[in-house]
């Protein structure tokens, strides 16, 4: 488009505008423009503004200045026509960037909507050439339009229109930023009620995980305290490294998504790894450790120290989007003393560290976890025909070839499987099985869910063979007697 410009008249015939500052001699009709008078008029303008020009007359802003340099007349004219409104916003960086305390030039971001090709970005960047040699700006982000949910225009008459006042009233702001970051803005933008209520149920989702992480902290006086009870990362439990090593992967993708101003995938990378990472798989299965072992015990305290960096990278990393929620939990969160308590806002964003990177637990969590889905739908189908209750009345017994990558997987994983499916058995079995079992799973294998061997433990809800009756007559695990002693 700048190519394509070959001229640019900066004179409109308006009657408002700021001023051309030129003045005519009234006898011989020859211009009156130099340094001089130039400097008289910013001089005005800086008292008075551009409206000195139509208050005063052209002898009283000159002064001893107005004597024609042609013929020695005394009388002039003020020019009545204005700069191209264009011009005026195109200099803006002149004043903004030069005299505004705290700023710079050129400017790191240029924010405009994509109707302003041809005007503010091209205006600023001819001027700014013209005058400078650069531009005023060291990056341009443009943004569509917002339009209906059906990408009708807004309008008065039609009455699509939403009002962002609104917004707030029902949902609260943070909810309308989390709607702002969620569209890919370079284009037109949508927005309905319909859009707004499916945005507040993912707010929940992620508000609610944030919740249940402080829930399985609870406070530094009488549970985790940072400062004293944090693990070495080294010294993590697989499944806590794994949680850790996926969100050191999530703040590399989300710092790198702010920095090119891609605020829709930081939306989707949270939300994804609240739902499915933490909420489906992380939280639910390191439940059974935070809530039945020891409180102090170094597999809960391990936990802890995962979920601790976890809640407090997220708040930080969302603290843009979703501010008052992040201040808020913020507020709630017990803090290490290197880290400023008073607000999120004065502590920096987590950056990617090579310490939180555990490939191989990673990769091994992931191929499990990629096969958790088959026996989670067989244990749902147990539970509808009331086969079973809660899962962890299961055993569930896996049938499969030998030979298959899905069984030499579990065969070496064999100790986690319990705890990955939260089931109190689990079997694997080479044969052929000899009735009805799900087997309509994604990698192969058969699934079998009966109801649990032994009896369950009061506290844990495990079953096993080996719960005996405590002093009271109730059955506890080993574990559980061992914590509860
Ligand atoms: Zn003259
Ligand atoms: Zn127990």
């Amino acid at each position: 488009m700048v190519k394509d410009r070959s001229d640019w008249c900066i004179s409109r015939q308006r009657k408002w505008g700021v001023p051309i500052p030129i003045f005519y001699c009234e006898d011989c009709k020859k211009p009156l423009i130099n340094e001089e008078t130039i400097k008289r008029i910013a001089k005005l303008f800086d008292i008075e503004g551009s409206a000195g020009w139509y208050t005063h007359t052209p002898e009283e802003i000159l002064g001893e200045l107005a004597v024609c340099k042609e013929c020695g007349g005394h009388h002039f004219r003020a020019e009545q026509d204005i700069m191209d409104v264009w011009f005026d916003s195109g200099s803006s960086y002149a004043y903004v960037l030069d005299e505004m305390p705290d700023h710079r030039f050129p400017a790191d971001v240029y924010l405009e909507g994509n109707d302003q090709y041809r005007g503010w970005f091209q205006s600023s960047l001819l001027t700014s050439v013209a005058t400078r040699g650069v531009a005023p700006y060291k990056t341009v982000i443009t943004h569509g339009m917002v339009v209906d949910g059906e990408g009708k225009k807004m309008s008065k008459s039609l009455g699509n229109g939403i009002d962002p006042q609104d917004v707030i009233k029902t949902y609260g702001a943070d909810v309308l930023r989390l709607w702002v970051s969620s569209v890919e803005y370079t284009s037109d933008v949508r927005i309905s009620p319909d859009i707004l209520k499916q945005l507040s149920e993912i707010y929940r989702k992620i508000r609610n995980t944030l919740r249940i992480l402080l829930a399985n902290l609870g406070s530094a006086e009488n549970d985790f305290d940072p400062n004293k009870d944090m693990l070495k990362i080294i010294d993590l439990e697989d499944m806590d490294k794994w949680a850790v090593a996926r969100l050191n992967r999530l703040v590399e993708r989300v710092r790198n998504a702010y920095e090119n101003f891609q605020f829709h995938l930081i939306y989707h990378d949270i939300h994804n790894y609240c739902s499915i990472d933490l909420s489906k798989l992380y939280i639910d299965i390191t439940k059974d450790r935070l809530y039945c072992e020891r409180k102090d015990d170094k597999a809960r305290r391990s936990a802890q120290t995962a979920m601790y960096i976890i809640a407090n990278s997220l708040i930080r990393l969302l603290a843009p989007i979703l501010s008052f929620t992040s201040e808020e939990v913020w507020d709630f969160i017990s803090h290490l003393d290197s880290e400023n308590a008073e607000s999120v806002f004065y502590n920096d964003m987590p950056t990617f560290d090579s310490k939180q990177c555990f490939d191989e637990v990673e990769e091994k969590y992931n191929a499990l976890f990629e096969h958790r889905d088959d026996v989670m739908k067989a244990l749902e189908i147990a539970r509808a025909n009331k086969v079973i209750g809660k899962s962890l009345e299961a055993k569930i017994t896996i049938y499969g070839d030998k030979k298959s990558e899905t069984m030499k997987l579990f065969e070496q994983n064999r100790s986690l499987l319990e705890t990955i499916f939260i089931v109190s058995q689990v079997a694997l079995s080479y044969d052929k099985p000899t009735h009805d079992v799900f087997n309509e799973t994604e990698s192969g294998i058969s699934v079998e869910v009966t109801q649990a061997n032994g009896e369950k433990c009061v506290r844990c809800w495990m079953y096993d063979q080996n719960t005996a009756s405590d002093e009271q007559g109730q059955h506890l695990c080993e574990r559980c007697k061992n914590a509860v002693r």
